[in-house]
């Protein structure tokens, strides 16, 4: 028997012979109805491995590739009361050691791909000895097991999700079940999910978008998830393109299945832009219907800000569907969306706090929070807040480090609950001066004044002279001056100003065919863009900026190593 969990009660319920999980290269479809029977499989694979049926509460690490595997996985080490500690195929052996020992790992489990990687890591000095399991491979086609539900257990953790590590060594985030349940609930309402909805996920999985978004969302809601991993830009192009092509069209494809959602970080979307172009004009113009609003219910971006000049050209080449830009964190899941019509989707801003999500922005100044109207201080100028979030899909706490948990928690007023901080600031403004002044409001979490990223308060806020300017801001406008193919934008240190603002660019090949861009030229073109005191006073052209594998630049990091003669 299964425990009584939403997901499988929601799975249970679907009917059997839907599709759940497709394989996108080999066309091997899995249904709803083998999915239980194979997680109770699994789930009985673990106990026997570990010599006892009580699991709770333990840490089950797997290496496992983008496909039904990982899913049937994930559910069974829930199904066990026990904590998924999903882990990266892409981590060298020293990041999967430091997962294995900071979760204490009672189990190691592995698909047969990933099981010499798994050997290795266990051959390393570890603090401890996780059981090792090799995971059959499962064909699907198990019987539909007649499930007899046990008891929920809501309270539990349910994973274990390492962040980015964007900015320091990765954290352990501890998320509960019910946790996992709300944000799953929340997407469902803002982004109606539903059984006609076909996904494709070409990101990894050990994220929180990956785990909630791409597989536990669909989940709950009968839609079919479809993984092309690793991401490939030309292969994504003719997989969008396969239900739009007549049988002559040459290419034969192992998928037909209209993609009705997608969800990336801004760096794919840049690249498939990029890889648009050198398609010939047939699978030109099939993947621009496939993406059209038409058919193409919903693409959404996250993980990063988005560039506004990567928002207009996809909506340009996809005849109107306009990007929808949320934020998350792996401590709160989504937590800021914008909406479901296209209005809602205003450049710049991640919009409103998502249903059964609490926000709110304290002055990073004052220390005070900024109410519904004080959104500009006495002289007019804009408040900028460290954005704060409450509410049931909140994470518990850091694994084994309560300093960090307790210095991230402020405790309310209103004995509503405890703030987590999430250390990226923000300002909120009306929708009216966003350029809209008619919001439709048959939404109601999609109201009022909208939420603006500036960044990490940690790395994208630089002072300079007094003065503060959002590396953000500064990014979205030299990304559309015709010269600029990637930036980041930096806080150098400076005698003079405390801090000054530094671009490392990497120059478009063919507007700068010579890759050569003075400051003087790049002053110029962006004096009529930004205000003075926010153009990068120093400036570095470089072939590669860093990203990790969420696309994601560590700023600290990077500042000191191009701008290393600067610090002194
Ligand atoms: P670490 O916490 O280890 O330094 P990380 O913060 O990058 O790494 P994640 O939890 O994966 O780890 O990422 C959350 C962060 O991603 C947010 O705090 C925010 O800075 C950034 N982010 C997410 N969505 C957006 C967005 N739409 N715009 C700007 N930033 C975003
Ligand atoms: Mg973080």
């Amino acid at each position: 028997t299964l425990p009584k969990l939403p997901v499988f009660e929601a799975i249970a319920r679907h009917d059997p012979d839907s599709t759940a999980v497709i394989h996108s290269r080999s066309g091997r479809r899995f249904h709803y109805g083998e999915l239980l029977g194979d997680v109770a499989k699994v789930r009985n694979r673990l106990y026997e491995a570990a010599g006892k049926d009580d699991l709770d509460g333990e840490r089950i690490a797997f290496l496992v590739e983008n496909s039904y595997d990982y899913v049937v996985t994930l559910l069974a080490i829930l199904a066990a009361k026990s904590i998924a500690v999903p882990m990266s195929p892409a981590f060298p052996a020293s990041e999967l050691q430091y997962i294995l020992n900071h979760s204490e790992a009672l189990m190691l489990l592995s698909s047969a791909k990933f099981a010499p990687k798994a050997q290795e890591v266990l051959k390393t000095e570890l603090d401890v000895e996780p059981t090792f399991l090799q995971l059959d491979k499962f064909q699907g086609g198990s019987a539909h097991e007649k499930i007899t539900l046990g008891k929920p257990d809501p309270g539990a953790a349910g994973m274990m999700l390492y962040t980015s590590g964007t900015t320091n060594r990765p954290k352990g985030v501890l998320i509960p079940q019910a946790a996992m349940t709300a944000q799953a609930r929340s997407l469902i309402q803002a982004w109606e999910y539903t059984a006609a909805d076909h996904l494709l996920h070409v990101l990894p999985l050990h994220h929180i978008h990956g785990t909630i978004n791409a597989i536990l969302t669909p989940l709950f809601s009968g839609s079919s998830i479809e993984f092309l991993f690793p991401f490939n830009a030309d292969a994504l192009w003719k997989r969008f393109a396969a239900p739009f092509l007549t049988p002559d069209q040459s290419y034969d494809p192992a998928v037909r299945e209209k993609i009705t959602f997608f969800t990336a970080v801004p760096t794919i979307y840049s690249r498939l832009l990029a890889t648009h172009k050198t398609l010939d004009p047939e699978m030109q113009s099939a993947t621009r219907t496939a993406i059209s609003p038409a058919h193409l219910r919903l693409s959404i971006s996250g993980s990063a800000a988005l560039p506004t000049p990567i928002k207009r050209r996809w909506a340009e080449l996809s005849m109107g569907n306009v990007l929808l830009e949320r934020f998350g964190m792996t401590e709160v899941g989504m937590a800021l969306s914008c909406g479901l019509d296209v209005a809602d989707r205003v450049d710049g801003s991640v919009g409103w706090p998502l249903p059964g999500v609490e926000a709110r922005l304290v002055d990073v100044d004052t220390h005070q929070v900024i109410e519904k109207g004080q959104e500009r201080d006495a002289e007019g100028r804009e408040r900028v807040g460290e954005i704060q979030l409450r509410g049931p899909t909140i994470f518990a706490q850091y694994w084994r480090n309560p300093e960090a948990t307790e210095k991230e928690f402020v405790e309310s007023k209103d004995g509503k609950g405890m703030w987590f901080k999430t250390g990226d600031v923000a300002v909120r403004r009306p929708v009216e001066s966003a350029g809209k002044s008619n919001l439709p409001t048959q939404k109601d979490w999609a109201r009022g004044d909208m939420y603006f990223i500036l960044g990490r308060r940690s790395a994208d806020i630089i002072k300079s002279g007094g003065e503060k300017v959002s590396a953000l801001e500064v990014e979205r406008e030299m990304l559309s001056l015709p010269q600029v193919a990637e930036v980041a934008v930096l806080a150098v240190p400076s005698g003079k100003w405390g801090q000054k603002v530094g671009a490392v660019v990497i120059l478009d090949k063919e507007t700068c065919p010579e890759n050569k861009w003075s400051p003087l030229e790049m002053r110029r073109a962006l004096k009529d863009r930004l205000a003075a005191y926010k153009i990068p006073q120093v400036l570095r052209v470089v072939e590669h900026i860093p990203r990790n594998a969420m696309g994601k630049i560590n700023k600290k990091m990077l500042v000191k190593e191009i701008f290393s003669d600067e610090f002194s």
